[in-house]
């Protein structure tokens, strides 16, 4: 019989139990449907639940009915969104991490005082698109090591770097370093713009890699945070894998595996670490133990919108 290390903490943090709480007290407000554009949170079960509740889920603003309630995701958006939902007369609801918007507000202080601003981050994801949104023109995305090799700036004058909330930590180091090294003036940002969450977690990944033969990441394929604990997992010298749906843990994974870890993804619900830590006792991993790297207290109130509709 093997055993399971459980990563703690893990799964939900503050900003996406918000975005989700905002969808329910949305719909219990208004009723269905509540639309919400792009996903809620990077996790399919949590959006095909919020589904089931009366959200519909949609791309662009374009799609909403004029005066229906739009709640905005928790990765942030362009202003240019806001300004269009307003636009169809629509009632927006901003579940935008406030840790993302920090960030943005970052990126908008640094444009106002001249700066050029290096975005580390996935050019692709709606954070980013987001981000570079709230400082148009001054915003150049640096995408990984080869990003910060490549970059050309037509007239570098004052830089400061900033950061996707979910990156690895030690990689952004990396690249931080590297564009340092084409830009010596290049200014750090105020505080740190990865997020407790994403950096406890990669703690906790890294302790697992530590302290067992397999780690197991609980997240969605297109979840940013779960993507990069299992490169934390891989960095730290140990095979590591992101588990959807507990059916596709093969069994390969778990030849001559004494001690299997599991994490979760700051979007991973606890339904799904309990679904996989039941197939893995159903496998042989019966007896759990959990590795405390931090504690987490932190909870954002709701969206102020959601109180205003009711005056
Ligand atoms: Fe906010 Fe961090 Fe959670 Fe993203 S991962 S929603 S930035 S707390």
């Amino acid at each position: 019989m093997g055993r399971v290390l459980l990563a703690a903490p893990s799964g939900f943090c503050a900003g996406v139990a918000r975005a989700v709480e905002t969808v329910e007290l949305a719909l219990a407000r208004h009723g269905a449907p509540v639309y919400v554009r792009r996903q809620i949170v990077h996790n399919r079960r949590v959006v095909e639940r919020l589904r089931d509740l009366g959200a519909v889920f949609v791309e662009e603003v374009d799609e909403v009915p004029s005066g229906g309630v739009l709640v905005l995701a928790a990765h942030g958006v362009a202003p240019a969104v806001r300004d269009a939902a307003a636009g169809r007369g629509l009632r927006t609801v901003d579940a935008t991490c406030p840790l993302v918007t920090k960030v943005h507000r970052e990126a908008r202080r640094y444009a106002g005082l001249g700066y050029d601003i290096l975005l580390i981050g996935d050019p692709g994801h709606d954070e980013v698109v987001g981000t570079v949104g709230a400082a148009p023109g001054r915003t150049h995305v640096v995408h990984g090591l080869e990003g910060a090799r490549t970059l050309e700036l037509a007239h570098p004058g004052r830089l400061v770097w900033l950061a996707q909330t979910t990156l690895a930590v030690a990689d952004t180091a990396r690249v931080v370093a590297e564009l340092r090294g084409r830009f010596p003036g290049l200014q750090d940002p105020p505080s740190d713009d990865i997020c407790y969450a994403a950096q406890n977690r990669q703690a906790g990944a890294r302790k697992l890699a530590e302290a067992t033969d397999l780690v197991l990441v609980v997240g969605d394929v297109n979840s940013h945070n779960s993507g990069r604990l299992v490169e934390v997992a891989r960095a730290g010298g140990t095979p590591a894998h992101l588990v959807d749906d507990p059916a596709a843990i093969d069994d390969r994974w778990l030849a001559g595996v004494d001690v299997v870890g599991v994490t979760a993804g700051a979007s991973a619900p606890a339904e799904s670490v309990e679904a996989v830590l039941a197939e893995l006792a159903a496998r042989g991993y019966p007896e759990v133990s959990t590795v405390r790297v931090a504690r987490e207290g932190l909870r954002f109130s709701l969206p102020r919108e959601l109180t205003e509709f009711d005056a």
